[in-house]
C-alpha cells in the first residue's frame, strides 16, 4: 500500500453484510473501521422482523457465514430468533460492538476533497476514504394504499413492526398479503386466535418443505466432525444452487417444471375442498413471484376458523375491513404484510458523489450499478448486496461475502495508487447493464406477474445469469474497467 496513512473505512448498517465487511477489512489489516448503525442492535432484517412463524426459508446451515459455522441450528429452517442470536453472537465473538455506532443514522453521504464526508441526523460528521454502504435489500416497509386505513378502531401494523403489546388469543386477525411472511404468519397464528382472515390479492405457488428439528446426534457430530459439517453444507448449498438458481434465470427449463409441478402436487394433495384449492392457484409461472415455502399454510388455511378472502379490499372501517362484495370482515386486529420497497438503496440517505452529482440524479432511469456493487461517479463507494445482486437465486450471505472480498481487492488496488481513488468506468457499467437488460427476458421474473423483483419500470432487479457466472465475475476485478487513482 503506498499511502502513508492507512485507510478510514466507514460502514453503514451493522446487518449481515455490515458485520461481515468489518470482519473481513480487519482481516486484511484496516483496522480503522466504524460502523455506523440506525438502531441499537445489530441484525438488521433479523432485528426489525419479529413476526410470530419468522424462519429463513434458506437452510440455515447455509444461510450462515462460512467462516463461522453453527452446528447448534435448531431445524433446517430455523427460527428468526435464532439467526437473530447468531448475528448478535459473531457481533460479540469480533468484538464488532466497539466499533460501532448505535443510534447513529447517517443521512447524508458527500464526495468532497476526494474523501467521503458522513452526517448523521444527530449531528455527528466524519470523513473516511471509503464507504461500505450495507443498508440492507428488504428494510424499508411498504404500507399498502387502502383507504381508510387510519380509521380503523382495533391494531393495525406491518409485520415488520410487530406491536407485541397487542394481544392475539382468542381475537378476530386479519392479514393483507399472501408473500413468504404472510405465508409464515398464517400457520403461528392459526391456533391462537378466534378468527383469522387472509386477504388474498394474488394467489401463491408454495413449495413443499421439511423442516424436521435435527437431533442432539446430529449436531454433536457436526460438532465433533467440521469436515463433515462442511460436506452437509455444501451438498445443501449445491441443491440450491443446482434446483432453483439455475431455473430461475432460463437455464434449465426442465428444472423450472419440476418446481412447478411440486408446487402443483403440494396444492391437489393437500387443500381438499375444490373451491379453495381454486382460489389458491396462481395464473402465472411459479418462481415468477419469490417462491413461497412452506409445510404448514395449505392445512392452516383449511382449519374452521380459518379464512381466504379473495374478494379484493374496497376499503377499512372503524370494525374491520370491507371486500368489494359488500362484506364487512370484523377484526381486532390487522397485520399488513405488504411487504418492502426492495428499489430503494442507500436511500433516504442523500449521496452526492463527484461534481455534487446526487446518486437521486444518476438513477433517476432506475438503479444502476456496476456488478451490483459499484457506482460510476461515486468513487470509494461500495454496495454489498446492491442492485441487481442474485438475491433472488441463492443464500445472501454467500453473495455478500463474494461481493465483499471483491470490494477488498477494489480497497486494495485503489490503496497502490496514489490518490487512492477507485470508480467503475461509465463505459463498463453501461455495457455491463446493457448485457444484463438483454438476458432478463429469459428469466422466469419477466414471464409476467407482479412482484417486488421489478422496479418502477417492470424490470426484475435480480441477477440473470448463473451462479458460476455470479462467482467467476466476483472472483477477481477487471481492472480495465475501473478509474484507479
Ligand atoms: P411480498 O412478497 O412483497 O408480499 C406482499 C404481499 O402483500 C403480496 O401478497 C401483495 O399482493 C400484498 N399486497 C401489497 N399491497 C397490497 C394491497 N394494497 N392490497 C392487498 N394486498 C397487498 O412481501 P413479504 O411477504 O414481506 O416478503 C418480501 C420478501 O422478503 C420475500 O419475497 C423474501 O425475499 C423476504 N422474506 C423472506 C423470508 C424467508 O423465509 N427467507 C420470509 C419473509 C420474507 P400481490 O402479490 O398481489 O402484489
Amino acid at each position: 500500500m503506498s499511502n502513508p496513512r492507512g485507510p478510514r473505512v466507514a460502514i453503514i448498517g451493522a446487518g449481515m453484510s455490515g458485520l461481515l465487511a468489518s470482519i473481513r477489512l480487519r482481516e486484511a489489516g484496516i483496522a480503522d473501521v466504524t460502523i455506523h448503525e440506525k438502531a441499537d442492535r445489530p441484525g438488521g432484517t433479523w432485528r426489525d422482523n419479529t413476526y410470530p412463524g419468522l424462519s429463513c426459508d434458506v437452510p440455515s446451515h447455509v444461510y450462515t457465514y462460512s467462516f463461522a459455522p453453527n452446528p447448534d441450528w435448531s431445524r433446517r429452517f430455523s427460527p428468526g430468533a435464532e439467526i437473530q442470536a447468531y448475528f448478535e453472537g459473531i457481533a460479540d465473538r469480533y468484538g464488532l460492538r466497539s466499533l460501532t455506532r448505535f443510534a447513529s443514522e447517517i443521512a447524508e453521504l458527500r464526495w468532497e476533497g476526494a474523501r467521503w464526508h458522513l452526517r448523521a441526523t444527530d449531528g455527528h460528521s466524519e470523513v473516511a476514504d471509503y464507504v461500505i454502504a450495507a443498508t440492507g435489500v428488504l428494510h424499508r416497509p411498504v404500507m399498502p394504499d387502502i383507504p381508510g386505513l387510519e380509521r380503523f378502531a382495533g391494531a393495525a401494523f406491518h409485520s415488520a413492526r410487530w406491536n407485541h403489546a397487542v394481544p392475539l388469543d382468542g381475537r378476530r386477525v386479519g392479514i393483507v398479503g399472501t408473500g413468504s411472511t404472510a405465508i409464515q404468519i398464517v400457520p403461528a397464528l392459526v391456533d391462537r386466535v378466534r378468527h383469522l382472515s387472509l386477504f388474498q390479492r394474488t394467489a401463491q405457488w408454495v413449495l413443499p418443505i421439511v423442516n424436521d428439528p435435527y437431533s442432539d446426534e446430529e449436531k454433536a457430530g457436526w460438532r465433533a466432525d467440521p469436515a463433515r459439517h462442511r460436506a452437509m453444507r455444501d451438498w445443501l448449498a449445491a441443491r440450491l444452487i443446482d434446483t432453483f438458481a439455475r431455473a430461475v434465470v432460463g437455464e434449465d427449463a426442465s428444472g423450472l417444471a419440476e418446481i412447478e409441478r411440486m408446487c402443483r402436487e403440494h396444492l391437489e394433495t393437500v387443500v381438499r375442498d375444490p373451491g379453495l384449492r381454486e382460489r389458491l392457484r396462481p395464473n402465472y409461472r411459479a418462481a415468477c413471484k419469490r417462491l413461497v415455502m412452506s409445510d404448514s399454510f395449505y392445512e392452516a388455511i383449511q382449519k374452521p376458523n380459518a379464512e381466504l378472502v379473495t374478494d379484493p379490499i374496497r376499503e377499512v372501517e372503524l370494525a374491520g375491513v370491507r371486500t368489494a362484495d359488500g362484506t364487512l370482515h370484523e377484526l381486532d386486529v390487522l397485520v399488513l404484510a405488504t411487504g418492502f420497497d426492495g428499489h430503494n438503496f442507500l436511500r433516504p440517505m442523500r449521496v452526492a458523489g463527484e461534481g455534487g452529482r446526487t446518486l437521486d440524479e444518476a438513477w433517476s432511469a432506475g438503479n444502476r450499478a456496476y456488478r451490483s456493487v459499484v457506482v460510476p461517479g461515486f468513487p470509494n463507494l461500495f454496495m454489498p448486496v446492491g442492485p441487481n445482486s442474485p438475491i433472488g437465486n441463492f443464500s445472501v450471505i454467500e453473495i455478500s461475502e463474494m461481493q465483499t472480498d471483491y470490494i477488498l481487492r477494489l480497497i486494495a488496488t485503489a490503496e497502490a495508487a496514489p490518490r487512492r481513488r477507485i470508480a467503475p468506468t461509465e463505459r463498463a457499467t453501461a455495457t455491463f447493464n446493457a448485457a444484463m437488460a438483454a438476458r432478463m427476458s429469459g428469466t422466469v421474473w419477466a414471464s409476467g406477474c407482479r412482484s417486488w423483483y421489478l422496479d418502477r419500470h417492470g424490470r426484475p432487479a435480480l441477477w440473470p445469469w448463473s451462479y458460476e457466472r455470479f462467482k467467476a465475475d466476483m472472483a477477481r476485478p477487471d481492472l480495465a474497467d475501473f478509474e484507479v487513482g
